[in-house]
């Protein structure tokens, strides 16, 4: 076990200690502390005098014996049968169903989203390990008719190697077991480098793994500052591969390094996610759905609903229906019954929300709801923001352009289908977009034109199943693609084979 405690509710004056533990990285299949020993702590945005858990600050060197020992154990792994590595990881998976109440518990302390999404998520973990453990069965190649009659051509495929991880804080579990599952299953070795404001509940979740017993060194994980882990692994040369979500500044960065050395990699960044809102639109459902996909986890999703562009013909129904009920949400600690929308993760993240409210105001904007800072008696402890509807709202504002990553609904007002479109393409991001119609030629027009990897029709922007592949054009992805059967053209590489008898 890599936790030094578990003790309960210790009262240190301001600082509400409820489960204090220290995590370790899981290096060569040992619990071990950073060479430094420094350690970092990790806190709970709804109450930030409870510290969540401390974690360790590492450095050059324990990142150096990470890669060491994910090389060496790799080289066996990949002789292993897919079979047996699948077998892995449906143990994994049934450990961390039994673990869903208290790992969703702890990622809702430790990053804030309400307790049902963190329930919602864990059990989407399970599901796509079991998914990627029926991969283990799956084939692996084709065979591809030769021009010489004595001659059997196929393609085979081969683990990419040692795959470095490097995840957000906004799916602390589903987002590095949707990398470490299908990196594992396909023969490689891994090493998880986790957000730091959610590295806890990520440790969770390596526990889980290493409990269904990967050899030594198969699996790692090791915290510390981006700059220095993250930064390390994708300048490693052996590191074969680095996938990554994150923001597209970072992002950028990782790729240039990567590519700098000819490793390979895989970028999952930003979205500026449109619904655009036909006059034909079911206007009830168009709400709910800007609602979900735009404020749930406080709007700190890739595929959140960002830019909500109506028709001018239902704009005001459209509009007064979505103050209507956005008024109505409770927002509070997502840890209690019938709190809607927690906190934003950190006091940055806090920061950066309300300066775009202030910058929509400057730049003309008009702030229709919310938008404010929440202080009343136990929010004032955590990072709480009302969420803000913005009017009058035009394509080129920092507003409708820039990811904000929290509770900021930007409302575009646009004449028909044609209009709306070029302003839903208006942007360097094509995550996720959503159409509201009912009208069939509507729907393909939008499948169509929109630049978009995520399509979604008469649904949220912010929905995404675990068994499709998953990822962005422009400048949120590196035009790769993951999850589902996409997972393997990056966790593996082809090899084509010719055979002639001698
Ligand atoms: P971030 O600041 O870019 O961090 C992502 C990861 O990169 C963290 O583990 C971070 O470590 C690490 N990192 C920081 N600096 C680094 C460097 N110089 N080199 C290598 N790694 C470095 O993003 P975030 O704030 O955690 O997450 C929010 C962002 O993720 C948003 O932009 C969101 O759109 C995006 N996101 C995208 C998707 C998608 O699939 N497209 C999904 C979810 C989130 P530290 O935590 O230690 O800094
Ligand atoms: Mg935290």
């Amino acid at each position: 076990m890599g936790i030094n405690t578990g003790t309960k509710s210790i009262d240190k004056g301001e600082i509400v200690v409820v489960e204090e533990v220290t995590i370790k990285n899981l290096i060569s299949g040992n619990w071990v502390t950073s060479t430094s020993g420094k350690t970092d702590k990790s806190i709970n945005p709804a109450n930030t005098n409870e510290i969540v858990g401390h974690f360790q600050l590492s450095g050059e060197e324990d990142l150096e014996n990470a890669v060491q020992s994910a090389a060496e154990a790799q080289k066996l792994w990949r002789k292993e049968t897919g079979a047996a590595r699948g077998a892995i990881l449906f143990k994994a998976a049934d450990i961390l169903e039994s673990r869903i109440e208290e790992i969703a518990t702890t990622m809702t302390r430790e990053m804030g989203k309400t307790l049902p999404e963190a329930k919602g998520e864990t059990a989407r973990g399970v599901a796509i390990l079991r998914y990627y453990a029926g991969e283990g069965m799956r084939k692996t190649g084709d065979v591809i008719p030769s021009t010489d009659p004595d001659a059997f051509m196929f393609t085979t495929r081969r683990p990419l190697g040692v795959v470095g991880v490097i995840t957000p804080w906004n799916f602390p579990v589903a987002i590095p077991v949707w990398k470490m599952a299908p990196a594992l299953v396909y023969g490689n070795a891994v090493i998880l480098k986790p957000a730091s404001e959610a590295a806890i509940t990520a440790y969770k979740v390596m526990e889980c793994l290493m409990e269904a017993g990967f050899p030594k060194g198969v699996i790692n994980f090791i915290t510390g500052s981006g700059s220095i882990i993250g930064q390390g692994l994708s300048d490693h040369p052996l590191v074969d591969g680095i996938t990554f979500t994150g923001s597209d500044g970072v992002g950028q960065r990782v790729g240039q390094a990567v590519l700098s050395r000819g490793g390979k990699y895989q970028l999952e960044m930003g979205g500026k996610n449109p619904v655009i809102v036909a006059e034909d639109a079911d206007l009830d459902l168009a709400v709910d759905a800007t609602i979900s996909g735009g404020l749930k986890s406080t709007g700190q999703k890739c595929t959140a609903t960002s830019r909500v562009i109506v028709d001018q013909k239902v704009y005001d129904a459209f509009k007064d229906k979505l103050v209507g009920k956005v008024s109505e949400l409770k927002v509070g600690n997502g840890l209690e019954t019938g709190s809607w929308m927690g906190p934003s993760v950190s006091a940055s993240q806090l920061d950066t929300v309300l300066s775009y409210i202030e910058k929509g105001k400057t730049e003309g904007a008009t702030l229709l709801y919310g938008g404010d800072r929440l202080e009343e008696k136990e929010l004032a402890k955590g990072y709480y923001v009302s969420p803000a509807i913005f009017d009058d709202v035009d394509s080129s504002m920092s507003i409708a352009q820039e990811e904000i990553f929290g509770p900021v609904l930007a409302l575009i007002k646009v004449d028909g289908l044609e209009e709306a479109l070029e302003v839903a393409n208006d942007s360097k991001f094509g995550l996720s977009a959503s159409i509201f119609t009912s009208n069939i030629t509507k729907m393909m027009t939008f499948i169509d034109d929109m630049d978009a990897g995520l399509i979604r029709v008469n649904a949220e922007s912010a929905g995404v199943e675990l068994q499709a592949p998953f990822g962005g054009m422009k400048q949120s992805s590196s035009h790769s693609r993951e999850q589902g059967t996409a997972a393997i053209e990056f966790f593996t590489e082809l090899k084509t084979v010719f055979i002639k008898g001698s």
